[in-house]
């Protein structure tokens, strides 16, 4: 059996209308959560993009996996270790009391991570970590602290999606994305599309990120 994962970064408002073509798929995701940006408004473009605000709107995350991104999105790589436990751990926790779960997956904010800063994740009792890079070789990573995403983007997705299908040794993809990119591309029905390729096989797997 072929595992498939969708992952999604930073918890924004456009992550609703992402969790409806979820929803209708009956297709579980995973949603990296940054707890301490709830009030963060930033703009790609012309496109407004506000975060979720989690006590409001926890439910539509209901059957979906929540995970860390970090409490305030840095660059962990350039934080002493005293920081790097705080920005992670009181993610945690927050995210724990806002939804009543364990927290077992950690996703990196933006684009750099080291040994140092995965040892202290690890220390804080997350079991999966999606590493800020691409790996589209199909393969388990070596470890569950080491993964990596397959693809980032929806064009890219849809073709990998193909040479995974046809690929008999294939065991993994991991289709790391952001909520906000299906707005500002007006690319829902590509989301869409990859969610019916994927759910139509019966030789591939949906998990969520906490069980690969
Ligand atoms: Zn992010």
């Amino acid at each position: 059996m072929k595992l498939f994962a969708f992952a999604i970064d930073d918890g924004t408002v456009f992550d609703e209308k992402v969790i409806d073509i979820f929803n209708r798929y009956g297709i579980k995701a995973t949603f990296n959560l940054n707890s301490g940006l709830q009030d963060y408004v930033w703009f790609k473009d012309w496109l407004e993009v506000r975060r979720i605000k989690l006590e409001e709107k926890k439910g539509i995350y209901d059957g979906h996996e929540v995970a860390s991104h970090s409490l305030t999105h840095p660059y962990l790589t350039s934080l002493s270790d005293e920081d790097i436990r705080r920005e992670v751990e009181e993610d945690i926790n927050n995210l724990k009391s806002v939804f009543h779960c364990d927290i077992k997956t950690f996703s990196f904010p933006f684009d750099g991570y080291d040994e140092r800063s995965i040892g202290i994740i690890k220390s804080l009792g997350i079991t999966h970590i999606i590493l800020p890079c691409i790996d589209d070789s199909f393969r388990y990573p070596d470890d569950a602290y080491h993964i990596k995403a397959t693809s980032w983007d929806i064009d890219d997705a849809l073709c990998k999606v193909q040479r995974f299908i046809e690929d008999g040794e294939a065991e993994l993809f991991v289709y790391l994305s952001h909520s906000y990119d299906y707005e500002y591309g007006d690319s829902y029905a590509k989301l869409e599309e990859l969610c019916r390729i994927v759910r139509g096989r019966q030789d591939i797997k949906i998990i969520n990120v906490k069980d690969i």
